[in-house]
């Protein structure tokens, strides 16, 4: 199994302005900057596609979402990897999908607890090949303990595949398998990440500004 490096963006980086992309008008005055134009997280997903699909090989897999933050990286991956299996004659990874639901954060600040909120019977991993897909990971704290739940129910293996991981000092030092982008320790939304449920329907990962997080407080 391996562990593949992320592309770092570094704390520097000033993002790109709103207005050389296309942002929905209902969120124009709700974001500082884009930092992962929608274009530039379908390329780096073809290639986490890939090197999972080469670490796996012949195996079934079982992807589980973790919704609701995953739900576009997960099916984005899943549709590259069915490409993958198109387009290689003699090698092909049956691939099946679960959804589970946890909830840890409210307004932008971590509750310190995970709660398995809804999704599949857990007893079906037994035995499985499971890939957990994640959006995001910001201290580590919710997807080892994610992890801690998942061994119980005895899968044969489990990798991790996080689109982002953020730069904390208060990190657990967990690292996923697969990582698109580490990023600077500032509250992204956009491509299915969420403030208080809104701006899931943004394609660009951004930063969230203050007038936004004021806008959809709870
Ligand atoms: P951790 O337990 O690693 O500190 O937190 C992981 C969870 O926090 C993620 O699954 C996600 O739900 C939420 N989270 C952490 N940072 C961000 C962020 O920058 N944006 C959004 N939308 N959610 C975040």
């Amino acid at each position: 199994m391996v562990n593949s490096q992320c592309i770092e963006i570094p704390d520097g980086h000033k993002g790109y302005s709103l207005s050389n992309f296309c942002v929905p008008k209902h969120y124009e005055e709700d974001l500082e900057n884009i930092m992962i134009p929608s274009g530039l997280i379908q390329d780096r997903i073809e290639r986490l596609a890939r090197d999972i699909f080469q670490d796996v090989k012949d195996e079934p897999l079982t992807a589980l979402c973790v919704l609701k933050g995953g739900y576009r990286f997960c099916t984005d991956l899943l549709d590259k990897i069915t490409t993958l299996n198109r387009s290689h004659g003699s090698v092909s990874v049956p691939v099946n999908v679960d959804f589970i639901r946890l909830k840890s954060y409210e307004n932008d600040e971590s509750t310190g607890e995970i709660h398995v909120v809804g999704g599949d019977n857990l007893s079906s991993l037994q035995g499985q090949n499971v890939l957990v897909v994640e959006d995001i990971i910001d201290t580590g704290r919710t997807m080892q303990k994610l992890l801690g739940i998942l061994w119980k129910y005895n899968p044969k293996t489990i990798r991790v595949a996080s689109l982002l991981v953020k730069r904390r000092t208060e990190s657990t030092g967990y690292r996923p398998n697969f990582c698109g982008f580490e990023i600077p320790d500032k509250f992204v939304v956009g491509y299915a990440l969420d403030y208080n449920e809104y701006f899931r329907d943004l394609n660009h990962i951004c930063v969230i500004n203050e007038n936004g997080k004021h806008k959809y407080a709870v």
